[in-house]
């Protein structure tokens, strides 16, 4: 089946937006992807800011899935880097191997709270008193309670504002399943790949000039299909009736214009409160109150150019220091050498998380850069006087916050939006699932071959065991 390119309308051009424009164009289906954006790409673009390149925090590329792994390769044959990782963790002004290494560890904690550390593991495992259903309950029975405090809980906390309590073990099962002190051990002494985590990849994929570049690629390998993408218009309304989505409307970033475009298929990669938000008539009452449960951290970058040729030799490093707001900083030379313009300066992304309308958030772009570069210069890692420029990047409803009923709340709107026939949720917000760019493109193939060959993947379960996390 085809149907005209204007009315197969796919919203967000970010990596599930193209990927599914691609896979529908290869297959003789064109479509209109629709993108509020100048850019390509959504959280994995790549920016240009006087020659130097900075991602939306460095996105490594890391796929178990054959299908994704095919397209990098196809799309950016020599382009693309295998980088080998270094990420370590900056805690009490020393550096902690991340993934934690057992002898790096118990070296840098000291004799006494190596002691302590391991005693507290070896209460956890047995007693195995704490709530496996939250992120800390979870944590403390793997790792034990001090490891916990060391650890995770500074950092997570810093992410998600709430007590590590209240977040559901979704989260930390996702992101670092498979991995335990115990696990952390065995690969120190054994070396054996075999009993790697998935957290624990050593090496990842990197296009020479930043993701943006691939998705670029890849949106002109589709648009080459008979994708159009129009840029710098947001979608504002989604009509529907009796079980269709009839119609977008939608408006132009730059100007005061409006259209209704007719649609006879939907995709869409909007984050799904938004989705239920600009539905024309809304949803009933519980639908609403149910999207409305469905919460998001947002985050800001300060990027900055620093006047030192070498910083540190991690592509980033994770900042659990308690006493700094700060929650991660981006090395990106090291992703890739061709990231800088000048390879005696340094760029570095500050990384933030906040919540979007917060009193970080409305900062100006000018204090922010002092606030960041002023923790910077705390941490002892670079000091002001080495600061050239910078720029800052804000980007909302990125992190999907899984609190304990998040679950419930997602169900009340899927088995709405199930009632569509001719719709389907794509990508991370869309789907309002914690996931990287692979998994995001996958729900974008997927959904198109749904959509093509008339079967039924389920879009919501998409091979989850497939994903890599951080
Ligand atoms: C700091 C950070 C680091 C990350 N690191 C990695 C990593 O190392 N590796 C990795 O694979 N993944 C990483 N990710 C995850 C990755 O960025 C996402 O999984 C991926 O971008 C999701 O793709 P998407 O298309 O679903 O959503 P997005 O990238 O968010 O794209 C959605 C697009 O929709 C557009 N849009 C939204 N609303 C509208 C509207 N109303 N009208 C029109 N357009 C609209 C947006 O502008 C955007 O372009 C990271 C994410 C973050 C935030």
């Amino acid at each position: 089946m085809t149907i005209s390119s204007d009315k197969v309308v796919i919203i967000g051009a970010g990596p599930a937006g193209v990927a599914c424009s691609y896979a529908l164009g290869k297959e003789g289906q064109s479509s209109l992807v629709i993108e509020k954006n100048t850019n390509i790409g959504g959280l994995c673009q790549t920016i240009d800011f006087n020659g130097y390149l900075f991602d939306i925090g460095g996105h490594r590329f890391l796929s178990k899935s054959k299908i994704i792994n095919d397209l990098w390769n196809r799309i950016m044959k020599s382009d693309l880097l295998r980088v080998e990782r270094l990420s370590r963790i900056f805690y009490r002004k020393k550096f902690f191997d991340y993934p934690l290494s057992f002898f790096n560890t118990f070296w840098n904690l000291g004799a006494v709270e190596s002691a302590q550390s391991i005693a507290s593991y070896l209460y956890a495992r047995i007693a195995r008193d704490a709530d496996d259903n939250t992120f800390e309950g979870w944590i403390i029975n793997r790792f034990g309670k001090r490891l916990y405090r060391i650890f995770f809980k500074s950092y997570t906390e810093k992410i998600w504002a709430m007590s590590c309590n209240n977040i559901s073990a979704d989260w930390a099962a996702q992101r670092i399943k498979g991995l335990s002190l115990r696990v952390a051990i065995k690969t120190a002494l054994l070396r054996n790949k075999k009993t790697t985590p998935t957290t624990l990849a050593q090496s990842f994929l990197y296009p020479r000039r930043g993701p943006g570049e691939f998705f670029n690629n890849l949106a002109q390998v589709a648009a080459k299909h008979g994708a159009r993408f129009e840029r710098e218009k947001i979608v504002t309304g989604i009509k529907h009736d009796s079980g269709r989505i009839l119609s977008v409307e939608v408006k132009h970033t730059n100007c005061h214009g409006k259209e209704e475009i007719p649609v006879e298929y939907l995709f869409s990669s909007i984050p799904l409160p938004c989705f239920i938000k600009s539905l024309i008539p809304p949803p009933p009452i519980d639908v609403i109150d149910a999207a409305s449960r469905l919460n998001f951290r947002s985050y800001i970058a300060v990027n900055v150019v620093i006047n030192k040729e070498n910083i540190f030799p991690d592509q980033w490093i994770y900042i659990h220091s308690p006493e700094v707001r700060l929650g991660r900083i981006q090395n990106y030379k090291n992703w890739s050498p061709a990231m800088v313009v000048d390879p005696k300066k340094t760029t570095l992304g500050l990384e933030y998380f906040c919540t979007e309308g917060d009193n970080f958030w409305k900062m100006s772009d000018f204090n922010l850069i002092d606030y960041a570069v002023g923790e910077l210069e705390r941490t002892g890692i670079v000091s002001r006087k080495h600061l050239i420029t910078g720029f800052v990047v804000r980007r909302s409803e990125v992190y999907p916050v899984y609190c304990l009923d998040y679950h419930k709340h997602l169900q009340v709107v899927r088995s709405y939006l199930d009632q569509f026939s001719n719709f389907q949720p794509i990508g991370r917000a869309g789907l309002f699932r914690y996931c990287n760019s692979d998994y995001a493109m996958l729900t974008g193939i997927f959904a198109a071959k749904n959509f093509l060959e008339k079967i039924s993947y389920d879009i919501w379960k998409l091979g989850a065991e497939q994903e890599y996390f951080e």
